[in-house]
């Protein structure tokens, strides 16, 4: 339930409101905007008696968020969030924000030629997992805890942000000493301990869609985060599981414009396992970036026929270069600025 308040109500007013939420059992988020106050009230698993605040003084409207997920909604938050990174970088503002790195982190001498590749093509955050969920426990786990160290070396190295995968909440911890941004990959994404330590942290997360996820799952998981505390969520496309089986994935572009409309939160589109062959990644990148993505995720390895996870689908920093301009090129005939993608 949102209770707007009347322009110039008084903080005693507010604070009233606020008051008499937690006594009826549920928690209260004052959001003070440019015109009016508004508080949330959150905690609720249905719809709640609005009448014993609507006789408030200062209240003007008690609004019903008639979704399942409160914060995440633009019913919540009209305008669109943009989370804010060290830097200056935002997500969700003009500029499309190019993520782009090795799948894995596999020793230091890759990793810091990989950074170096991606920074001089235009990517502001370096990605690369230390942890890695992978579907066979014969496959290459990730360093670990050991490669943390060497993420911290490539941003020390490049100056990029640095985007990296949490898979526990005893995890989420560890990469929050390197990392920039805690990402959420998609077979956790109802990880809800995961999802909650997240959420407690001061860190941006990027929320990944789990790969059978409705846009309702993903929507409530980011709620999860959000509900913690932590507002700077960002959503990440990676494809879903379909019949089809010319992609590793099959990614769900129409969810960029979908979410948008329904969710006031950044998205980016990851191209890379949203289809899993190189060939495939600039062609769907570009098409992320003209549905209306606020960035990119990208996978990127100078030897991708060595890479330890994910070689099929890593585009070489040459290749990379080409997207950055192509899909640079892109968002600046279609940015709202320039009158094109609308808003929702
Ligand atoms: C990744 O980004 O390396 C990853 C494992 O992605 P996803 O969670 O989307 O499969
Ligand atoms: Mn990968």
């Amino acid at each position: 339930m949102l209770i707007v308040m009347r322009h110039g109500a008084s903080d005693e007013e507010v604070r009233r409101v606020c008051d008499v939420i937690v006594e009826m059992g549920y928690q209260a988020r004052p959001m003070p905007g440019r015109q009016r106050t508004t508080v949330g009230l959150v905690g609720n698993d249905g719809r709640v008696d609005g009448s014993r605040i609507e006789a408030l003084a200062g209240v003007q409207e008690v609004i019903h968020v008639s979704k399942p997920y409160k914060q995440v909604s633009r019913e919540w938050k009209a305008e669109s969030t943009i989370v804010s990174l060290p830097g200056g970088l935002t997500i969700g503002g003009e500029d499309v924000v190019v993520m782009a790195g090795p799948c894995s982190v596999e020793s230091e001498q890759q990793i810091l030629a990989a950074a170096e590749a991606v920074r001089e093509a235009g990517a502001t955050v370096l990605r690369a997992g230390a942890f890695k969920p992978r579907s066979s426990p014969y496959s290459f786990q990730g360093l670990g805890v050991e490669g943390l160290p060497l993420l911290r070396l490539a941003k020390a190295e490049t100056g990029l942000l640095i985007v990296t995968e949490a898979m526990d909440p005893e995890g989420a911890d560890q990469v929050a000493e390197v990392a920039d941004i805690i990402q959420i990959g998609a077979r956790n994404m109802q990880n809800f301990p995961l999802l909650e330590r997240a959420g407690r942290s001061k860190l941006p997360v990027l929320l990944k869609r789990g790969m059978a996820a409705t846009l309702e799952e993903w929507l409530l998981a980011a709620e999860y985060i959000m509900a913690e505390g932590n507002y700077n969520v960002v959503l990440c496309e990676r494809g879903v599981r379909t019949f089809a089986q010319h992609t590793r994935n099959t990614l769900d572009l129409a969810a960029v414009p979908a979410i948008r409309s329904i969710s006031h939160l950044p998205v980016i589109v990851d191209p890379s396992h949203g289809s899993g062959n190189t060939y495939m990644v600039t062609p769907l990148a570009r098409a992320g970036v003209a549905v209306g993505a606020d960035g990119l995720m990208v996978e990127v390895h100078d030897h991708p026929e060595l890479a330890l996870s994910d070689g099929a689908q890593a585009l070489t920093p040459s290749q990379y270069a080409q997207l950055v301009n192509e899909v640079r090129a892109i968002r600046n005939l279609t940015s709202p600025a320039a009158g094109g993608t609308p808003q929702n």
